[in-house]
């Protein structure tokens, strides 16, 4: 994912002053409040915070996920076995694509549909590669990183959900259908500070050199004609003391379900995590599957105040295991979880 401000310089006055408002405040962000009243969340299974970060843990043994590397094949065949084992519908989408470097990857975008049948659905995303170079990093900016938390802890909560759901009864299924979406080539992308001195070879050719799985997806949706009530978009969930904020185009787009996930948060307790904080527009997948016709809200970690769009972690070599907290990926596991079970 990529910081939309630099984009936004090419925004009129008023447009960048709102956002240098947002952004450079650090002891009063604009906010909205949390919901007082409680009202009472039907039963819904448990999230299972253990499994979930030991799902974290065998994506980043797999080592980096970068497309055209081994790591990245062998993850992505057991994601799909992983998922066919839950009894899923599973579906690749291979596509061939060009970077902002000219490089040429072979990627894959991976879905699983839980009740395929069912008429109402929910899109849970999120990107299963890895930045290619740890270009924030202090000192190793050209290493590939681990992606613990951004790539393998969205992959991994959405996981631990598929799995949850494949165990209940019938009895005790939500509502809705939920389709898992793992984009690929999300984070292969050219980033305006750290390489300005790059070309962007794909400047002008009409596609976003982050997001390349989702563009690809949104241009030959798989299932065919697929409409969802809404989508959440999973992006760096792992992280200790993750912070997540009212993002944009998350509000511009999906502020019904965006309201739904943060009340239940908030009554299940999470409101450190889910913060009644509204904050600017950033390039994520949920870009791409807002073009799709799917409200989607985009749930990635925002520091919390400060100056900093991303964690410090955020395409550093320090995105390893180390970081990552049992609390937040259970946080972000329950609330998902929990919503499903809301209308
Ligand atoms: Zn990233």
């Amino acid at each position: 994912m990529n910081f939309r401000l630099l984009r936004n310089l090419r925004l009129p006055l008023a447009a960048l002053a709102g956002l240098l408002f947002l952004t450079g405040c650090p002891s009063k962000p604009a906010e909205t409040s949390a919901p007082t009243a409680e009202a009472k969340l039907p039963k819904a299974p448990v999230f299972n915070a253990d499994s979930a970060y030991a799902f974290t843990a065998r994506q980043v043994a797999f080592g980096p996920r970068v497309p055209n590397s081994k790591a990245h094949i062998a993850t992505g065949d057991w994601l799909v076995a992983k998922l066919k084992s839950y009894g899923l519908k599973v579906m690749q989408q291979p596509f061939d694509a060009m970077t902002f470097d000219g490089t040429n990857i072979h990627a894959r975008n991976i879905i699983a549909q839980y009740q395929p049948q069912a008429a109402r659905r929910v899109a849970i995303f999120g990107h299963w590669d890895t930045r290619p170079f740890a270009d924030n990093d202090k000192t190793h900016k050209n290493a590939p990183m681990d992606g613990a938390s951004d790539g393998a802890s969205a992959v991994a909560v959405a996981l631990e959900i598929a799995r949850v759901l494949s165990q209940q009864p019938d009895s005790l299924a939500p509502n809705v259908g939920v389709d898992f979406i793992f984009f690929d080539a999300e984070d292969w992308g050219h980033d305006d500070t750290t390489q300005a001195k790059l070309k962007d070879q794909l400047a002008g050719s009409g596609t976003d050199s982050w997001c390349l799985g989702s563009q690809y997806w949104t241009a030959h949706l798989l299932p065919a004609s697929y409409k969802a009530e809404y989508g959440v978009l999973l992006d760096m969930v792992g992280a200790k003391g993750g912070s997540f904020t009212r993002e944009e185009t998350s509000r511009t787009n999906a502020r019904g379900p965006l309201d739904k996930i943060w009340s239940t948060a908030a009554q299940l307790g999470y409101s450190d995590f889910f913060r009644y904080e509204d904050t600017g527009g950033i390039t994520d997948d949920h870009v791409y599957t807002n073009k799709a016709g799917i409200p989607t809200l985009d749930i990635y970690d925002h520091p919390t105040y400060g100056t900093d769009y991303f964690p410090s972690y955020h395409h550093a070599t320090t995105d390893n295991m180390s970081i990552i907290d049992r609390k937040t990926l259970k946080a972000v596991g329950q609330t998902m979880v929990q919503s499903l079970y809301v209308d």
